[in-house]
């Protein structure tokens, strides 16, 4: 086979990308290791910036978020009892869009299918070869046949598993990498929010987070050990531990039902440097790891993907390869912030094994000087509906 651009891992940056190369009339061929389904089976992000949302826009896929997505102006950050509003409208004038990441993906499929894109699933022993020439190609099996495709560019979208990143050799590859002491305990419910907007919650007893899919679809997360196993977890079990770690007046409100989804996520701050290496690109997952408070994870694989596809279309319409060549430097200084913000957010909200009761005052005190400061507000807001491309 034959493309302009090899894109491995169909999870949302690698169909995202390819979508909006076709709508600059580049082909580009999609690898997925897994099926159709079981990509749109895992729940992940809820949270999109307008970054995101405009891109899908621009993609061409926008029209079931438009309808069915939540425009968010806000979120709420409780301590204790106490509770406050960062206006995200008032303080920057964007919202953000709850809409799953599960979605997202599906609208992208659904697209990729509509317009003949090529996406082959299934596929086994994928390996990039010749990265640094100008003619790299890809080989990998599908149904036990050997198969190769050539292409002009490879874009690494395969996930923090994936094989992408693993080829940049390690004499030229630099891992930066935090692994926090805790997890995060999800599930799923078929029960009304809480509240009406996200609600981040600093407890004695670990963090929580109220989130949600849609009216009838909650979603939920407390702070657990790591080497937790959610069926530790029952229902009521959780029920209990979600109502001890929100406000008592929040907790009163709580519609609790049976739990469709539980798992439990690593918490990790990951950055590989370059995120280029010849014509081999890195997107996303593959070269970036956020904790997700902050709902950083998603949107800063977006980012990456706007560098992407802006320098591609810059090659292929002017012949212009400023974009490529300063791919990595581009999409780094981004990454970075989106890796700083996480992790003072989760710095902010978590109890830590080590931490000592003064540890845990200074946490407080940042939070009342967030309550009470419109710079400090302004600086939180502008990060968590997404800094600038
Ligand atoms: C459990 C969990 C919960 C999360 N929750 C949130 C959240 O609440 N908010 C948030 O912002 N972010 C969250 N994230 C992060 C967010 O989901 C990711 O940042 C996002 O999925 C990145 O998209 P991606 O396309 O770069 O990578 P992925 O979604 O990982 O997609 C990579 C794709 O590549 C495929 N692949 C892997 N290896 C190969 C190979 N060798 N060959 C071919 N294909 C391959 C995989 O099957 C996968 O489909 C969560 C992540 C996890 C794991």
């Amino acid at each position: 086979m034959k493309t302009q651009v090899a894109i491995i891992g169909g999870g949302p940056s690698g169909l995202l990308l390819s979508q909006l190369l076709y709508t600059q009339g580049i082909d580009s061929i999609v690898l997925e290791r897994k099926t159709k389904d079981y990509v749109l089976g895992r729940i992940r992000a809820g949270v999109l910036e307008q970054g995101l949302v405009q891109m899908m826009e621009e993609a061409g896929c926008a029209d079931r978020m438009k309808a069915e997505g939540f425009p968010h102006d806000g979120t709420e950050i409780s301590y204790g009892d106490e509770i406050f509003r960062i206006d995200f409208a008032e303080l920057t004038g964007t919202p953000v869009m709850v809409y799953g990441q599960t979605e997202v993906t599906r609208d992208l499929y659904e697209a990729r299918e509509k317009s003949g894109g090529q996406i082959e699933c299934n596929v086994e022993d994928v390996v990039i070869h010749d990265a640094k020439s100008d003619a790299p190609f890809v080989t990998f099996t599908q149904d036990g046949q050997e198969r190769r495709i050539d292409c002009d560019y490879i874009a690494g979208c395969d996930g923090f598993h994936g094989v992408s990143r693993k080829t940049i050799p390690e004499t030229v590859r630099k891992e930066y990498e935090k692994v926090y002491p805790f997890g995060w305990l999800g599930v799923l419910s078929e029960t009304p929010p809480v509240n009406h907007e996200l609600i981040y919650a600093n407890s004695d007893r670990g963090f929580a987070l109220c989130s949600m899919r849609n009216e009838n679809l909650s979603r939920y997360y407390i702070q657990c050990p790591i080497s937790d196993d959610p069926n530790n977890w029952s229902d009521e079990a959780f029920w209990e531990e979600l109502k001890r770690r929100i406000p008592s007046d929040v907790a009163a409100k709580l519609v609790t039902g049976p739990l469709i989804e539980k798992s439990i996520a690593p918490l990790r701050s990951f950055v590989c440097e370059p995120m280029q290496y010849g014509r081999l690109f890195l997107c996303g997952d593959a070269a970036h790891i956020v904790p997700p408070t902050g709902a950083k994870g998603l949107n800063t694989a977006a980012s990456d993907v706007y560098y992407l596809y802006h320098a591609l279309t810059a090659f292929y319409k002017s012949g212009s390869s400023d974009g490529i060549e300063g791919y990595s430097a581009k999409a780094l200084a981004r990454v970075w912030k989106a890796e700083r913000f996480s992790w003072w957010f989760s710095s902010l909200m978590h109890q830590y094994p080590d931490q000592t009761v003064f540890d845990h005052k200074m946490q407080i005190a940042e939070l009342e000087f967030l309550r009470s400061n419109r710079a400090a507000q302004k600086a939180m807001a502008e990060n968590y509906v997404g800094l600038p491309y």
